[in-house]
């Protein structure tokens, strides 16, 4: 019998089988990029596993391409310019291409030694992004796996400065909470509840019209906390908001945490990226003045998942969220040390994602992430303004970010009409869009995450809306 790991680790083999997968991948590419093929093939879930516990229990096979190419045609198309659908990147081929190295060498990272060139590589690209956001050289961060995490990592920080709970346990020595935009990413709230926060110690922030954090109330709400003695240690900005892709005002967030020392954390995960854009970057006013800053490189930056930067003001509280003996690993736990990132971060092995985000700038530099944001920012704004003009339709409100929220207006029942839209589009396939509720109004949301989209296409969307409608 064969030997079953000279089969497994055989070079010339992964040499003919990496060729012939390149090869299907840029056939695959080539008719989705042409939006040829179905944005998103639906199936319920119970025929998918149906498929997948059928397709194991068959044969054996010698040659995965079969295989992969089964996963390809029912997976959702992000490369399709018709694809509208949650804020994942649409991963740039050179930065895929990183990927498949990073995941081959499989350096941990946690200790320097099992991640060399991937914790330098971090280091670089963290230094670079928290020079567009305009933090000084004392600021330091790190690469996570995921804007939760990150969020998490973030609030432990924050805590970490103003409460030994870290080291005492969960017995605080006054009553911790957070304020928080009502329109915050659910993963904030979760976060907020793993530290043990429970409902009273998450403070929701009311929004205005434009679903902005209301400034006006800051205050007001803060004194309310602070007379029952509760003390309010971070307060997360959005930068920009789940929904409807809003900024809230970070400047004047800024002020009013600097004033009562409350650790100021921006949830940039996707919207942190007009940081490169001169034409954008206004949106983020003030982010230097955060004392953390979380930008997802899989949203907004076409980099494959997952692959998030979290950014400290003060290099000290990015070492001191997570202090912990670990003698196997570290002999000295509190140097001041970058390389070996497993201090900083939750995660003990690490992927080395840093590779994907330095082969974009490496490749094409800074100027593919502003003309990115530039592309997929002024064609929300475009989209808004021509269905402003369609009298079947109506916008949520006018786009900040390049996420849109609408609704067809045509009917009695708009949430029903608008439920029914979007399920006949999922299963129609052509386009893949999602939707959300704002005020109780059934809305349906695009992300313009894909660069070759174009008005044409957003144009094709609407006239498959109405053709929907009127089947009704
Ligand atoms: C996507 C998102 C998150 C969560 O990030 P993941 O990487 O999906 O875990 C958090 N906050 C905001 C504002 C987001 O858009």
């Amino acid at each position: 019998m064969e030997d079953i790991f000279s089969k497994v680790f055989d070079p010339v083999d992964f040499q003919r089988k990496g060729h012939a997968l390149i090869d299907l991948l840029s056939e695959h590419i080539t008719s989705v990029v042409n939006g040829k093929v179905k944005a998103i093939p639906w199936e319920s879930p119970e025929k998918q596993l149906e498929f997948w516990k059928r397709d194991l229990n068959e044969r054996q096979v010698t040659d995965p391409t079969c295989l992969f190419k089964n996963v390809m045609d029912r997976s959702v198309k992000l490369h399709s310019p018709k694809y509208f659908g949650h804020q994942t990147s649409v991963p740039a081929f050179d930065a895929v291409l990183a990927g498949l190295v990073s995941e081959l060498l499989n350096n941990g990272m946690g200790v320097y030694e099992m991640g060399m060139a991937g914790n330098a590589i971090e280091k670089v690209v963290i230094d670079l992004v928290a020079h567009k956001m305009g933090f000084s050289n004392q600021a330091a961060g790190f690469i996570t796996s995921g804007g939760s995490l990150g969020n998490l990592t973030a609030l432990l920080a924050a805590r970490a400065a103003s409460s030994k709970v870290w080291t005492n346990g969960s017995r605080p020595e006054q009553d911790l909470a957070i304020m928080v935009s009502e329109q915050a990413h659910y993963s904030v709230y979760r976060a907020a509840k793993i530290i043990g926060l429970g409902e009273q110690g998450i403070i929701k922030v009311p929004v205005d019209d434009n679903h902005k954090i209301r400034c006006d109330l800051l205050e007001q709400i803060y004194s309310k906390q602070a007379d029952a003695g509760v003390k309010v240690f971070c307060m997360i900005a959005c930068a920009a908001s789940t929904a409807i892709g809003a900024y809230d005002d970070i400047e004047t967030i800024a002020k009013f945490c600097d004033r009562h020392d409350i650790w100021l954390h921006t949830d940039g995960a996707h919207g942190a990226a007009v940081v490169f854009s001169q034409k954008y970057k206004e949106l983020v006013k003030g982010i230097e003045q955060s004392d953390s800053v979380l930008l997802d490189f899989h949203k907004m930056m076409m980099t494959p998942s997952l692959s998030t930067s979290l950014i400290f003001r003060s290099k000290e509280s990015a070492m001191h969220t997570f202090s912990q003996q670990a003698h196997y690993l570290w002999n000295d736990q509190q140097a001041d040390e970058w390389y070996n990132s497993g201090k900083r971060t939750f995660e003990c092995t690490k992927a080395m994602s840093s590779l994907k985000i330095y082969t974009l700038l490496k490749m094409h530099g800074l100027e593919l992430f502003s003309s990115y944001v530039e592309k997929t920012y002024a064609l929300a704004r475009e989209f808004a303004i021509f269905l402003n003009f369609e009298n079947d339709f109506e916008i949520a409100h006018t786009p900040e970010s390049n996420v849109l929220c609408f609704r067809y207006k045509k009917g009695n029942d708009l949430n029903q009409i608008n439920n029914y839209i979007r399920q006949a589009l999922l299963e129609d396939g052509e386009f893949y869009i999602v939707q959300t509720t704002l005020n109780e109004n059934v809305y349906l949301r695009i992300s313009l995450m894909n660069p070759l989209t174009e008005m044409s296409h957003l144009r094709g969307l609407v006239q498959k809306i109405r053709e929907l409608a009127n089947l009704r």
